[in-house]
């Protein structure tokens, strides 16, 4: 089968954005128009959606910039534990990770566990064990450490302290895409939320919650508050309501995340379609987003 559309969206975290320097944002905004602009080579050269959703998020997971891999948040015991998945959409494989420590790019091993294993999710000391088998790359746990995200971490705590509700930085990575053979991929990257407890896993790497692609519907990359991103199957979702409702790709992911923010969980997600459409709805003040189809020229925004 082959499709003329083809495109991929990516985002890098929804969340409290406004107190981002004008510089930040420009940073920010060119390591996404960077990142766009290759991935979006690998799918005009024919290359797979799945390559390019990989590619995208782990040049984000390569970056302090974001919740992911090297930038990722600390748990409350001052630790990092990353998940991640990717999925593609022809005949629903997918590999995820959980709770892991030392990969330097969590989404490249859950792609290997749906490639070499028969399994789609590890977590911890397995999955790490796996990746030593497989010679995935391993660092030493000081290579995520950053004082940024451990003074976000220790101001968390004291706001807990004091009784207030914490909302701090969340930005998970994904990517969406749709390539030239119609097949359409996800995946999405996270270090959690800051202060999580040891071992608590989020949505990201729970393929229907974060992660969803199902080729002829649509793919979707989502970041939030995990916990309701699992609760209401968020990128399952909208990809439902687009193959039983016959919603469009706007109406259906604008709104689910609606009816989030009706029940206060704050979030947002990424989504292609079969005609490489592409949505981007988020409830929160910001989201780190950005996008490139053969219909569409290259845009990056975050507010
Ligand atoms: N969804 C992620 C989690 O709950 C956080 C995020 O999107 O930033 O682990």
């Amino acid at each position: 089968m082959s499709s003329q559309n083809f495109g991929i969206a990516v985002h890098g975290g929804a969340g409290v954005l406004s107190n981002l320097t004008k510089e930040q944002q420009y940073i920010i905004e060119q390591k996404l128009s960077e990142t766009l602009t290759l991935a979006y080579d690998i799918l005009k050269t024919g290359g797979s959606s799945l390559d390019a959703v990989e590619f995208a998020v782990s040049e984000f997971e390569d970056s302090p910039l974001f919740n992911a891999g090297r930038g990722s948040v600390y748990t409350s015991e001052e630790t990092q534990e990353m998940d991640a998945s990717i999925m593609h959409g022809l005949n629903r494989d997918a590999g995820a990770v959980a709770s892991v420590k030392n990969i330097k790019n969590p989404v490249k091993l859950a792609r290997k566990v749906f490639e070499h294993t028969e399994h789609i999710l590890l977590v911890a000391d397995g999955a790490e064990s796996f990746a030593q088998s497989i010679g995935e790359t391993i660092v030493d746990p000081s290579y995520f450490h950053s004082k940024k995200n451990l003074q976000r971490l220790r101001k968390a705590k004291n706001k807990i302290a004091e009784n207030h509700l914490i909302q701090d930085k969340i930005g998970t990575v994904g990517a969406v895409a749709l390539d030239k053979d119609g097949n359409i991929s996800a995946a999405t990257s996270t270090g959690g939320m800051t202060n999580k407890m040891l071992g608590r896993v989020g949505d990201t790497p729970i393929i229907g919650s974060g992660t969803w692609a199902q080729n002829k519907i649509c793919g979707v990359s989502s970041t939030g508050h995990g916990e309701f991103f699992i609760k209401f199957q968020v990128a399952k979702e909208v990809c439902t309501r687009i193959e039983y409702l016959n919603q469009s790709l706007q109406e259906s992911s604008y709104g689910v995340i609606e009816e989030l923010k009706d029940i206060n969980a704050s979030g947002g997600l990424i989504a292609i379609d079969k005609d490489a459409n592409v949505a981007t709805p988020f409830n929160t003040d910001g989201m780190i987003r950005g996008s490139i189809t053969n219909k569409s020229e290259l845009n990056v925004a975050i507010y």
